[in-house]
């Protein structure tokens, strides 16, 4: 089904007030905000506070933050240190809903960056579904379809990522990024991603960590971004000789 399909539903004089682009939410990170997008469709208009080119670490809210939350009818965090940013706008003033994710998604200590995992990732996506529903009860029915196929798309990733791995995993597991948070990429498939402080030695390609690229570009999104890391780490694993495109 099309994310674009409509989904049946009543069309009588009770029809209700929300619809399309209606539910105002906001998230922390870029990735976070498409994840959002997906599960809600197109019902949902999503705002990142942190552009998605911009490095989430440290981030300091700008002048545009309050009246963000202001409007919102949901905020969405990641949890843990790399939103923590957030908790003081929204003890100013911010919407009635918050959804915190990271203490839901059985976490690593306080690491914030569980959507190197794709099974987590789905987990998420059902929370951010549920809480969508619970805001805009109208629009459940939509938001479990819109959902539903994006979590068949994160299964499809999360098995390719397997199977590319598992070609590749008696070569060598252990690869240095220029970042360390793929702690929970380790957590789900056993390849130990270390941080450039942690080991010797370069992948030669960096890894999209905590930011996503610009629209038209295959790393925009959150699928296409795993999709290229994923890629660039079998062809590390393999000294180059395997190479892996995940269908997503
Ligand atoms: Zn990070």
């Amino acid at each position: 089904m099309s994310l674009l399909a409509p989904v049946a539903g009543g069309c009588g004089s009770d029809r209700p007030q929300r619809g399309e682009g209606t539910v105002q939410v906001v998230t922390s990170t870029a990735t976070l905000a498409d994840l959002v997008q997906n599960a809600g469709g197109r019902r949902v208009e999503v705002q990142s506070l942190v552009p998605r080119f911009a490095y989430p670490h440290d981030w300091r809210p700008g002048a545009g933050t309050a009246a963000a939350l202001e409007d919102a009818d949901l905020v969405v965090m990641l949890g843990g240190e790399l939103d923590a940013w957030l908790a003081a706008p929204l003890e100013r003033g911010g919407p009635a809903r918050e959804l915190v994710l990271l203490p839901q998604l059985d976490p690593l200590a306080d690491d914030s960056h569980w959507w190197q995992d794709p099974v987590r990732v789905q987990r998420a996506v059902k929370l951010v579904r549920n809480e969508l529903a619970r805001v805009d009860v109208d629009g459940a029915g939509y938001y479990e379809a819109a959902a539903a196929e994006y979590l068949e798309r994160l299964r499809r990733l999360d098995d390719e990522t397997g199977s590319c791995l598992a070609a590749v995993r008696s070569a060598r597991e252990r690869i240095v990024a220029q970042h360390s948070g793929f702690a929970y990429f380790t957590d789900r498939y056993g390849i130990e991603i270390v941080g450039p402080r942690a080991g010797r030695g370069a992948l030669g390609r960096r890894l999209w960590a905590d930011t996503l690229g610009p629209p038209g570009s295959r790393a925009e999104s959150y699928l296409g971004a795993f999709a290229l890391n994923l890629g660039v780490i079998v062809r590390a694993l393999s000294d180059g000789e395997r190479s892996c495109r995940p269908r997503v």
